[in-house]
């Protein structure tokens, strides 16, 4: 782009790094699957492939994640979470070393009715409780029966993921744990994989031979009531904007669309270019930006493309860098008061908001 962005997206690749280590020393020797779906959680799936490049393999959301990560020149394994399959998908899959995850009836009839150059290492999906993809623990033993005697399938993996793993203290954990372990010991599996970021930052009995982090590895925390900085882990992104205008308002002017903001008292207020149109959540209550080191609440609804804050003594100038969310301002503190989770905002930032690598 040939101008100064507006609002810019601040990648620091060494958190990628300082992230990875705290996640090695929770697996302990589990392989690492980093989660680099959904574009890498907003982040750029090139830039997180090269942050994370000392990952033991990843997991994308489909085959063309999966095919974009082989043109980018990543030779680890890969596994795809969820798609639908045909037979090019097949081909394209054994050929390319790409796991693929199988959690429908219908897949294994198309596995079963191809023929392919080289045999598939797929995981099976198995719902302990989720209740998404998966097949439940009854319908386990026909459908590894069926997958087992097929020499287009080269390895079985055991794969289920935990519907409360953000909440440690819920007993739901427990099932699934009891689920996953009945599963897990009647079948000879060639590897077993349950835990996300928070199942792996509880101790949780379970390592299993693959561990399946995200959010931890973008540097924000996967357990409710608990920051980055509780459990040391580094903020990837930054999101920035630059103050556009600066002004004195009186007590009883209403700001912003709606004009349900009232000021209460003579207010400074910094005009701020980030707003929906940026992914900056529309239904905010309480949210901050910081500005000169200072915490400045935002004040009325956000539009599309600004938001207006509280200067409180920062003093803003027009030009000033503020910082939307990320270093110095946790990414958690803007998701709990748009009432939604930090995976959201990360993936909802628009295509307008220009990246930049740092470090
Ligand atoms: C997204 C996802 C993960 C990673 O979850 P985080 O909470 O980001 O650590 C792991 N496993 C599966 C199946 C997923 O869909």
């Amino acid at each position: 782009m040939p101008f100064e962005p507006r609002t810019w997206l601040e990648i620091d690749l060494h958190c990628f790094e300082h992230n990875l280590a705290q996640v090695r020393s929770r697996a302990r020797s589990a392989s690492i699957m980093s989660v680099i779906k959904a574009n890498a959680y907003g982040h750029g799936i090139a830039l997180a492939a090269k942050g994370l490049a000392s990952s033991d393999e990843f997991a994308v959301t489909d085959l063309n994640e999966a095919c974009t990560l082989r043109e980018l020149g990543v030779g680890q394994a890969i596994t795809t979470l969820s798609a639908y399959y045909d037979k090019t998908d097949l081909d394209y899959a054994a050929s390319e070393n790409i796991q693929l995850t199988v959690y429908d009836a219908s897949q294994i009839e198309l596995i079963e009715n191809t023929k392919l150059s080289k045999p598939l290492s797929i995981w099976l999906k198995v719902d302990t409780g989720m209740g998404r993809l998966g097949f439940n623990e009854n319908e386990v033993a026909s459908v590894f029966a069926r997958l087992n005697a097929l020499e287009q399938v080269h390895s079985i993996g055991l794969l289920s993921h935990l519907a409360n793993a953000d909440d440690p203290s819920n007993a739901y954990n427990q099932l699934q744990f009891m689920s996953l372990k009945r599963v897990s010991d009647r079948f000879k599996w060639q590897r077993r994989s349950l835990l996300n970021s928070a199942g792996l930052c509880h101790t949780s009995p379970l390592i299993y031979d693959v561990v399946r982090p995200g959010i931890m590895l973008y540097g924000a925390s996967p357990l409710l009531g608990k920051t980055s900085q509780d459990l040391d882990l580094a903020p990837v992104m930054t999101l920035k904007a630059r103050v556009l205008s600066v002004k004195q308002i009186k007590a009883g002017a209403k700001i912003g669309y709606g004009s349900d903001y009232v000021c209460k008292s003579d207010t400074e207020v910094a005009i701020i270019a980030c707003g929906y149109g940026d992914g900056y959540p529309r239904r905010v209550a309480g949210a901050r930006v910081v500005i000169n080191d200072q915490v400045c609440p935002v004040l009325g609804r956000p539009s599309m493309d600004m938001i207006t804050v509280d200067t409180i003594g920062s003093n803003a100038a027009v030009g000033d860098t503020a910082i939307i969310w990320g270093k110095h301002n946790p990414i958690e503190e803007t998701a709990l008061a748009a009432n939604t989770i930090s995976y959201e905002l990360m993936t909802g930032i628009t295509n307008r908001v220009e990246r930049r690598v740092i470090n």
